[in-house]
């Protein structure tokens, strides 16, 4: 992987800041499933993109076996104070469109990717899964670090990339997993 191309390549996709992300620091833990339960973002078994529909931790785990290497990328918004809430929405937007461009991107040289986001998905008005119908964009979904079990600021921790960027700033963190 050639981390320095990739790396400009995610930051020409939108993003503020990208760190490598080795896959054995990844671990998949059942506090942070029990966080989504708890439905705070009453996303819990209302998405295909959100537990329990994107699998159980064991197949996650077995997902990422294949994997050694990735990224991890950032977008970071500074904010008014810390109610803006406006600015923490435009840092969102700013983390998804930047997602998918980088996602584009990487498909043709990495078509076995597997890509983590940042919160549930919206892509739709309503998901098909509360009809039980299979997703619209099963290839442009993916599901978020935390619905996959990663505490977000520690797998940044482990990989020497920052998590906390200060007062009155948000930063969204997504990944990808390449080879
Ligand atoms: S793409 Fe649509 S159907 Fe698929 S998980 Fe997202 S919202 Fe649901």
């Amino acid at each position: 992987m050639d981390f320095e191309r990739i790396s400009r390549q995610a930051l020409d996709s939108g993003f503020t800041n990208v760190g490598q992300l080795d896959t054995s620091t990844l671990e998949f833990l059942p506090e942070v499933r029990e966080m989504c339960s708890a439905d705070k973002c009453n996303r819990y078994n209302k998405s295909w993109a959100c537990p329990p529909a994107c699998g159980t931790l064991d197949e996650m785990r077995e997902k990422v076996r294949r994997y050694s290497r990735g990224i991890i990328v950032q977008t970071v918004g500074q904010l008014e104070d810390s109610y803006d809430w406006e600015g923490i929405q435009e840092a969102a937007m700013r983390q998804g469109e930047s997602f998918g461009k980088l996602w584009d991107t990487l498909k043709s040289e990495f078509p076995g990717l597997l890509a983590m986001g940042s919160g549930g998905c919206s892509r739709c008005k309503e998901c098909t899964y509360l009809e039980n119908k299979p997703c619209r964009f099963p290839d442009k979904t993916s599901a978020s670090m935390e619905a996959c079990g990663l505490l977000v600021s520690k797998v940044c921790t482990d990989n020497g990339v920052k998590y906390n960027y200060g007062p009155n700033t948000i930063a969204y963190t997504s990944c990808f997993l390449l080879e």
